[in-house]
This record gives C-alpha cells, structure tokens and sequence, in this order.
C-alpha cells in the first residue's frame, strides 16, 4: 500500500512516523494493559499523555507564562460563538476584521452575543488583498478585535500581527499555527481547530491570556466558560482523548524536526515552488491574491479553462497527488501543504502541473 502526496485542507494529511506510532500503540499503550483511548481521563496514563502535550506545545510555540493553553471540543466554529459571551460586557462592541470565508463565519457566530463591528471588510475585493491598516474602522471601546491570521479557503494571509494598541487581538490560527514563529505576547487569544497542523479533528487549542480569563463577560454555563475550562485544566468534562493524544505525537514530532523555524523555512520554499509554477504559467494558472498576501498554507488556483479541471483531478490523482479540488465557494484548485506535508510532495506537484501544462495547454 502506498500512501499518496495529500493535499486535503482538513482534516488535513498527518505525519507518517505519526500515525506508525499510533497504530504500533493502538492495540495497548505503555503496558497500561490497554489503549491510551480506552483509559479514564482521570488516570495517570491519560493524564501524563495530556501534560506532555501541553508542556510539548508551549515549548513548540513559545507560550509565555501567563497564558493558558485550553484543549478544547467544538472547533474553531464553536470559539468563535463563546469569544463575546466570555470577552464582552452585554452591548460592548467586538471588532472583526474580515479577509475571507472565515472571517465572516466568526462574525455571523458573535452577533447574537456580540455588537459586532466590521471594522474592514475585504469581500468587495473579492477577498484578493487585506485592506490597508489606516482604513480599519476599530471602535474605541471594543472588547476585542477578531482577524484571521490565515484564510484557508481565499488563501489571503497577514504576514504582520497588526497593531490594534491596546484592544487584544483575538486571532483565527487555524491553518496556520505553527507554521512559523510568532510573537504571542500580542495577542490575547489564539486558537486553532487542529486539524490542519496539529494533528487530527476534535480538538482546538486556545492560547489565552490570564486577564481576558479574568473578564466577566456575559452569563454562560460552565460549560462555555474558559476561566472553568482553565481551572479544570481542559477536564471539565470528558475531553477527546485520542485525538489529544495524537495532537500531542504530532508536537513531537514537530520538535524533533528542528520546531518552528525548521518548518518556516520549508513552508516559504514549498509555497514559492508553486506560485512560481503558476506566475510562470503565462495565465494557463492563475493566483488572484495579491502577492505580498499571499498564503504559505493553502494556495487556491484555477485553470484558465474550467473545462479542464476533471481531467486534471483525475489525472493528479493517478500521479499519486490527491485532494486538490477547491473549497466549492471558490470552485477551482487548491494545494494546502501544512507542516505534515513534504517538500517532495509539493515537487512532485509542481512537476505535475507544468507537465499538464505541457500537454494540455
Ligand atoms: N477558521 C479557519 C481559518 C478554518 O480554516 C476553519 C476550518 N476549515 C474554521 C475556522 C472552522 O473550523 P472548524 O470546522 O474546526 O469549526
């Protein structure tokens, strides 16, 4: 069995040596007598498992101290409905900066708790570029302000953390995380849903500042309280163990490849080999995102004639390149190539696409 180069924008492709781990400990983990997915959480398996995931993220991410890392269930979609309800007083403005597909999501989950402001909105442009700082309408008085740091499916990403003075940002890493080094210490949130570069959907991380877990913010139950979630150390209730402890082989693994700064410098050459494919294409392929913006995680693109795409699927995938059809908002193609994804694999993807070209173009 051979395993194809995966394109997937996630659930996305995971680590080999990752998932050979999992299945060599699948059947019973550690001599515990069992797997570790069949443990109490409450156990001294799990519950080592779960601490060396999150000792393994800080140091991954250099988390400073007063942050709390949450291991939480619902996705990124389910974040973004608590972030009013825990941040904001009732009626106090919370500022979304919107820059593609996600953005929007994040606003539509705020506004039944949350005066939400669009402060910017990128869609008139076809979510092709990031509107320009200065044009930002923030409100004085905002509990946050919300941006999303990558646009998985627009493929638009911030390559600056923006200034905001003292609001916190609250930012979207879902494609992104880990990707490359980043400065945490200016933001107040950030959260990922893990399944593009941290290991397999159902959990989310969220990295929080202690003084947004202090805020009142609106009543809620305990359930979607993060201050509760904090104070129970992610075990308010019955967490997804397995894929924390998936999530926690991936960090791992992440380390042991050097960490971030190794995985940036394969992400910006695996990105400039297939924008290089597509700028050189002469218009057979085509990126419309402006190039300072551009993302390093998902690139979207289209085939100068829609005609073509089945048979560039169809072919891909018997040159053992698989997923790359685009999100169905955008119609056309798109290669994420996450962490987990080798420079080999994008090679192999470049070599494919100026071969279609050659024969089809
Ligand atoms: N934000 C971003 C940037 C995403 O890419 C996604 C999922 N593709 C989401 C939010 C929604 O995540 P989930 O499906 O985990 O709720």
């Amino acid at each position: 069995m051979t395993r194809a180069y995966n394109f997937s924008a996630g659930p996305a492709t995971l680590p080999e040596p990752v998932l050979q781990q999992a299945r060599e400990e699948l059947l019973e983990w550690h001599g515990a007598g069992a797997s570790i997915v069949e443990l109490s959480h409450r156990g001294p398996e799990f519950m080592q498992v779960a601490a060396e995931a999150e000792s393994d993220l800080r140091k991954l991410l250099s988390v400073p101290d007063d942050y709390a890392v949450l291991f939480l269930q619902g996705g990124a979609t389910t974040q973004q409905a608590l972030f009013a309800l825990n941040f904001a007083k009732a009626g106090q403005p919370v500022d979304y900066v919107v820059t593609g597909h996600w953005g929007k999501t994040a606003v539509k989950q705020a506004e039944p708790w949350g005066k939400a402001n669009v402060a910017a909105d990128a869609e008139p442009g076809g979510f092709h570029d990031i509107p320009a700082r200065s044009q930002w309408r923030l409100s004085p008085d905002a509990a946050y302000v919300h941006y999303t740091a990558n646009e998985t499916i627009h493929g638009v990403e911030f390559r600056d953390i923006p200034d905001v003075g003292a609001v916190p940002l609250v930012a979207d890493f879902s494609s992104s995380i880990a990707s490359e080094p980043l400065d945490i210490s200016k933001f107040g949130v950030i959260y990922a849903g893990a399944q593009k570069n941290l290991g397999p959907v159902g959990l989310t991380v969220l990295i929080v500042r202690a003084e947004l877990l202090a805020r009142t913010g609106q009543p809620r139950p305990p359930i979607l309280d993060y201050r509760a979630h904090a104070e129970h150390e992610s075990m308010l209730n019955t967490p997804p163990t397995f894929n924390w402890y998936l999530a926690g082989l991936v960090f791992k693994w992440m380390l042991a490849e050097g960490g971030v700064d190794a995985f940036a410098k394969l992400n910006a050459t695996k990105a400039a080999m297939l924008y290089e494919v597509i700028d050189g294409s002469g218009g057979f392929y085509r990126n419309e995102v402006a190039k300072p913006v551009r993302s390093r995680m998902n690139v979207p693109f289209f085939l100068h004639d829609p005609a073509l795409d089945a048979d560039f699927l169809v072919e891909a995938k018997a040159a053992g390149l698989i997923s790359l059809k685009g999100h169905r908002a955008l119609g056309g193609m798109r290669a994420s190539i996450y962490n987990a994804m080798p420079v080999e694999g994008v090679r192999a993807l470049a070599t494919f696409m100026r071969d279609f070209q050659k024969r089809r173009g």
